[in-house]
């Protein structure tokens, strides 16, 4: 058994004894997400005066799971501190450096020649530290923990943004960077401040072509991508009870496009029978007797504007299929607006690839549906007209569809199975053809749909749909198809109405029991050596930052003032750069190479004002740094939204950015840049961005006294000599104001394992 069952126990154990504990402090109903929150405390003296969206409050979190490309920092980091093992239960999943190419045997069998020495530092890593190793090709992280680690009422944290899909079973599960999860592996309490909820009543059921994709495809253009920032969404109604969990496990990841900390669903017997067909009976039963501990209480439900900061409700019979996009994930369109959107906006019509799977979109369900699609299309003599691929999100879920003949169906159609990995979702997919392909449309059933993303390349519009709608609209090979009105033609020039999807939601046997590519860490680790190859251009160990010095905040240029939206993807790209995740040195070479400078309206070109000659990013960054200088980096809104990545934060720290002062932070960016040393600033008044020059040099003063709460004056030096003066506010609290002043939250850790 790889999960953790007596610790799984014992909780179950206590739980119904601190919650009744808790609901009598506070004295009044609680939502789920409360009781999960609070059970987690490190400390519950300061409860009852802890305010929502305000407060920082410590937690305990039952377990950590990291992906490879961000592992390799996170245990970087994490040897760093001396610590002789991981506090809590985690594990590594090997699924973001596999190039889609040809198929899962030679994609997979190309990326553990490419990336062996990656593969080997992790799992010598894991073995030394504790920590369970997942070999690559057996699944994408969020499948994989949802199938073997996520229990109703836990709290887990890892190192990717969509760590969130474990609230399909009824965890809170949010996306850290990796200092958070190095904070926790060293036994240290995990810090967030006490998010918002918002509820979501979901009544009615499902129908038809729509699945429960649609309802966070709905929900995220409701929201937008900042709607959900700082609050935790939760779900309820007896809609919600009606989707499968994996369905449920689909709208928590997706949550993450709204900017929320995560998503959750109450305990249901949807989760209970996923948790016996995944051979987890225990846990089910154990569940089941903690049934009422495990929802929200019934006062919140029946009254939720009292409990919930905002309240949402959509009627499941009424929903529409949605497909959103381009470039944004919360342009959120009803399949039958599409038409008049295309049309309206121009996007190329012909859609050159479909593709279903990833982390959100993988399970039994979604390919059964999917594949349904297709088999009703093949035996109406119909052919599927754009390309397709297949991403299955586990070595156990493609086990039991290749079982039930699903693979086979889209085989026939020509498809392609990829390995269980990321591939095309994170940039790994080598599709060719890039430099003659110009403008095209691609749709898919993933999460993020960022330029550039699938196949670097920034024309191609990628669409967000269900796997359904996108395996419908790869029969048609256009973007425009509604399979609910329209017809397509087959090749006996028939017009044929494809007719609805269906597909069980669980396998009728139980998944298959044999794990296949876990390798849990040995019993006796004293002697196991960390392997890093002598002179590598994939792993480098790392350096402490400097402490923190009043003095470098003078005299500091402006490197950057970025226009526009700048995600983690405009901060340090994934695609060619995944190789790159675990030495810091050579990843820095892509910093902000896809952000917009506001001056010249170009990616990647910015004024040296040492030289008065304009360079790439990179360029500039270290030719300021190695002249001595700090810079700052100037943006606009959600900064750095998107993927935990936390080399967006290291990147300028390693370039000597000591300040990053925007209209507003994306959650998870902010707190990497935090723990990395970076002052993270916001302007009081917006308006400000529009003083700021090219070629500006930057004093803050009081830095010395920096208190939570506090403003600062930063003085704008003008090349006319002219001066300005602006405010700036900060959200540092108290712990937080120790880690800027240290260089980073690493080396109070690291200062605390040497004394
Ligand atoms: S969102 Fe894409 S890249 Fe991220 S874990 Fe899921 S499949 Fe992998």
């Amino acid at each position: 058994m790889i999960f953790d069952i007596d610790i799984i126990r014992s909780f179950y154990k206590s739980l119904p004894g601190r919650i009744d504990g808790i609901r009598d402090l506070l004295g009044r109903p609680l939502t789920l997400t409360e009781k999960i929150l609070f059970v987690h405390l490190a400390d519950y003296s300061g409860l009852k005066g802890l305010r929502r969206k305000t407060d920082y409050a410590e937690f305990r979190p039952d377990r950590i799971a990291m992906q490879d490309a961000t592992a390799q920092m996170a245990l970087l980091q994490f040897m760093v501190t001396g610590k002789d093992q991981s506090a809590v239960p985690a594990s590594v999943h090997c699924d973001h450096l596999i190039t889609g190419k040809l198929g899962a045997d030679a994609d997979l069998k190309s990326a553990l020649g490419i990336n062996r020495e990656v593969y080997d530092f992790l799992s010598s890593v894991c073995s030394k530290y504790n920590i369970g190793f997942w070999d690559p090709g057996a699944g994408i992280i969020h499948q994989v923990v949802l199938e073997n680690y996520a229990f109703p009422g836990g709290m887990m944290i890892g190192t990717d943004s969509h760590t969130p899909t474990a609230g399909g079973l009824g965890m809170i599960a949010p996306g850290v960077g990796g200092a958070d999860a190095v904070d926790v592996m060293t036994g240290m309490a995990w810090e967030l401040k006490l998010p918002g909820i918002i509820g979501v009543k979901l009544t009615g059921r499902l129908n038809g072509w729509t699945s429960a994709k649609d309802v966070i495809l709905k929900l995220t253009g409701m929201l937008t991508v900042k709607g959900g920032t700082g609050s935790v969404i939760e779900y309820f109604g007896d809609g919600a009870e009606s989707l499968s969990c994996t369905g449920k496990a689909t709208i928590c990841n997706m949550g993450a496009e709204t900017g929320a900390t995560c998503s959750v669903f109450g305990f249901d017997e949807p989760m209970s029978n996923y948790l016996n067909s995944t051979g987890r009976g225990e846990v089910a039963e154990l569940a089941e007797q903690n049934r009422k501990n495990l929802t929200g209480d019934p006062e919140v439900y029946a009254y939720p504007e009292k409990y919930f900061d905002q309240v949402f409700e959509i009627d499941l019979s009424a929903l529409e299929p949605h497909i959103n996009g381009p470039f944004t994930p919360d342009r959120a369109i009803p399949i039958s607006q599409m038409k008049e959107e295309a049309a309206r906006n121009g996007w190329p019509l012909k859609i050159s690839s479909g593709l279903i799977g990833s982390c959100t979109n993988s399970s039994y369900e979604d390919i059964s549906r999917a594949s349904s699609v297709f088999e009703n299309a093949l035996s109406r003599k119909l052919s599927v007209r754009s390309e397709f691929i297949v991403i299955p999100g586990s070595e156990r879920v493609r086990t039991i569809s290749e079982e039930a003949g699903f693979l086979e169906v889209f085989r026939k159609a020509g498809a392609r199975i990829f390995a269980n990995a990321c591939g095309p979702c994170i940039g790994q997919w080598d599709r060719g053809g890039n430099e003659s392909r110009g403008a095209n449309s691609i749709i898919h059933s993933f999460n993020r749909n960022f330029a550039g993303r699938a196949d670097g390349n920034p024309d191609t519009h990628a669409f967000v749909a269900s796997p359904e709608i996108v395996a419908a609209l790869s029969v048609a090979g256009n973007l425009m198809f509604n399979p609910l009105t329209d017809m397509v033609l087959s090749s006996e020039r028939e017009l044929i109405r494809l007719p609805e999807p269906s597909g069980p939601s669980l396998p009728q046997h139980q998944f298959n029991s044999e794990i296949s590519g876990y390798k849990p860490p040995p019993d006796d680790r004293a002697n196991i050596e960390i392997k890093i190859t002598p002179g590598s251009q994939r792993l480098q160990l790392l350096k402490p930052f400097r402490e923190f010095d009043e003095k470098e905040f003078h005299k500091m240029p402006l490197l950057i003032k970025v226009k526009g939206k700048c995600t983690t993807d405009h901060i340090s790209q994934a695609g060619f750069w995944l190789k790159y995740r675990g030495h810091l040195e050579n990843i820095s070479d892509n910093y902000m190479t896809g952000a917009v400078n506001w001056f010249n309206e170009k990616v990647n070109s910015v004024l040296n004002v040492l030289s008065g000659k304009y360079g790439t990013v990179p360029d500039v960054a270290r030719t300021y740094r190695d002249s001595g200088l700090s810079q700052i980096v100037v943006g606009e809104e959600n900064f750095g939204e998107g993927s935990s990545r936390e080399h967006a934060a290291m990147e300028p720290r390693f370039f000597n950015v000591r300040v990053i002062l925007v209209k507003s932070f994306a959650r998870i960016h902010e707190t990497n840049l935090k723990k990395q040393g970076v002052l993270t600033l916001t302007f009081v008044n917006n308006g400000d961005y529009y003083k700021i020059r090219e070629d500006d040099w930057f004093d803050i003063d009081g830095l010395e006294e920096l208190v939570p709460g506090s403003k600062l004056k930063l003085t704008l030096n003008h090349s006319d000599e002219t001066v300005e003066y602006i405010e700036a506010g900060h959200s540092y609290n108290e712990n937080q104001i120790t880690w800027f002043k240290a260089g980073s939250a690493l080396n109070i850790i690291k200062n605390k394992t040497v004394t």
